[in-house]
């Protein structure tokens, strides 16, 4: 079996990142200190916000944490798209509370706002939306909802560092934003994630849940320093962010919209070289408010398998983001509405290679692979393109 050489995912790790990891262990301090608020504030300039930031360990911490911090326990319900990564599932079940999962937009691939508001009951505390690779849906429909039924909104924006809403970065408006900051997303700390909270809120209550229910350390630890008498107010976790992880996170950061630059470029390019293929849809964007993490296109189900074939047989590798989480043993008894679109798009999706700083001829490579591809026989066409 050939090994593929172009993976789906290729972190950029430079110079720089390897530098900032020498002077950040040179200090001594290698918990969470005074880097992690340096990153917070770094994330705040970036996405050009005062909103009140705190780093967490991963994307999925900042999921968990945000959940509690909205006041969702046992007996809450949160709506989110099935279509969707299972982190988002487990932060809510962590809870206590049930995940309750809406279809999504064939169009977009986000929730579909008519859907979310059938699943909505009287136990319904939140809708968690997705921003599935960067691109927005119809968010200020999902924040009508939300207004209209008393909910908070948790944006799963791990997807979405990078991408806009009406002009305004993610991150930048809204009720609570979470960003992911793993091995594979556009940039990362090794492993990371940040809760923006709006402003006003009681940061210091995060800070709690993030750091074992632990009070008025985090000033401390933000100088480098620990407080030896504190008080535990309540139950809390022990997902911060370390400064080590914060000065990689930091020098990726000054990198963002380099990275987001060139994954737009070569999104492009790929939606420009696969435009003419009738077996193939590509996203309906052009990717001006998109900071894209993942390039996805969809081919008709029977399709897809042979094209894997004939993408790893030329040495390339592809993912599929995602099958649907209503299918997984975990989530079988959770409620959900109607699946058709999670269902179709799941079955169609496929993942080409995108990364942060991609060779141009790795970039033809895989342009050249996909337009050879010669599908066997007629089929159906995938949906989005049927119905442009
Ligand atoms: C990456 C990701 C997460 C969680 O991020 P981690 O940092 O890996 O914990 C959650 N949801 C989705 C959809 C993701 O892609």
């Amino acid at each position: 079996m050939q090994q593929p050489s172009v993976p789906v995912f290729q972190p950029h790790l430079g110079v720089d990142t390897v530098k900032a990891v020498t002077d950040a262990f040179d200090v001594g301090w290698i918990g969470m200190g005074a880097e992690t608020r340096g990153f917070e504030s770094d994330l705040q300039a970036t996405l050009g916000t005062d909103r009140p930031v705190v780093a967490t360990m991963t994307g999925t911490s900042a999921l968990h944490l945000a959940t509690r911090f909205a006041g969702v326990g046992p007996g809450d319900e949160v709506i989110m798209p099935s279509f969707n990564f299972v982190a988002d599932v487990q932060a809510v079940a962590w809870t206590g509370a049930t995940p309750v999962f809406a279809d999504i937009d064939d169009r977009t691939l986000a929730l579909d706002p008519s859907r979310v508001a059938e699943m909505i009951t009287p136990r319904t505390r939140v809708i968690m939306p997705l921003h599935f690779a960067g691109i927005v849906g119809d968010l200020d429909a999902v924040y009508d909802l939300a207004r209209t039924h008393r909910l908070r909104v948790i944006e799963d924006a791990t997807h979405a560092l990078g991408s806009t809403h009406g002009g305004r970065p993610i991150g930048s408006f809204g009720d609570i934003t979470c960003f992911s900051f793993d091995p594979v997303k556009i940039i990362t700390s090794l492993d990371g994630g940040a809760v923006v909270l709006p402003a006003g809120a009681d940061v210091a209550a995060l800070h709690r849940l993030r750091l074992l229910g632990i009070d008025k350390d985090t000033t401390e630890r933000y100088r480098n320093r620990r407080a030896w008498d504190y008080d535990v107010l309540d139950t809390g976790f022990r997902d911060h962010m370390t400064n080590i992880n914060a000065a990689i996170g930091r020098s990726q950061l000054r990198r963002l919209d380099e990275f987001v630059a060139n994954r737009r470029r070569d999104a492009r390019a790929y939606n420009e070289a696969f435009a003419g293929l009738d077996w193939l849809a590509v996203p309906r964007t052009d990717f001006a408010a998109v900071g894209p993490f993942i390039y996805t296109v969809r081919v008709a189900a029977g399709r897809r398998a042979a094209l894997i074939d004939h993408l790893r047989t030329r040495g390339i590798a592809t993912g599929i983001h995602f099958l649907p989480c209503h299918a997984k043993t975990f989530c079988r008894s959770f409620p959900r509405g109607p699946m058709d679109v999670t269902d179709r798009v799941s079955a169609e999706i496929l993942t080409l290679p995108l990364w942060s700083s991609m060779p141009r001829d790795v970039r033809d490579r895989v342009i050249e692979a996909v337009v050879t591809f010669e599908p066997a026989r007629p089929v159906a066409t995938p949906g989005a393109r049927a119905r442009s």
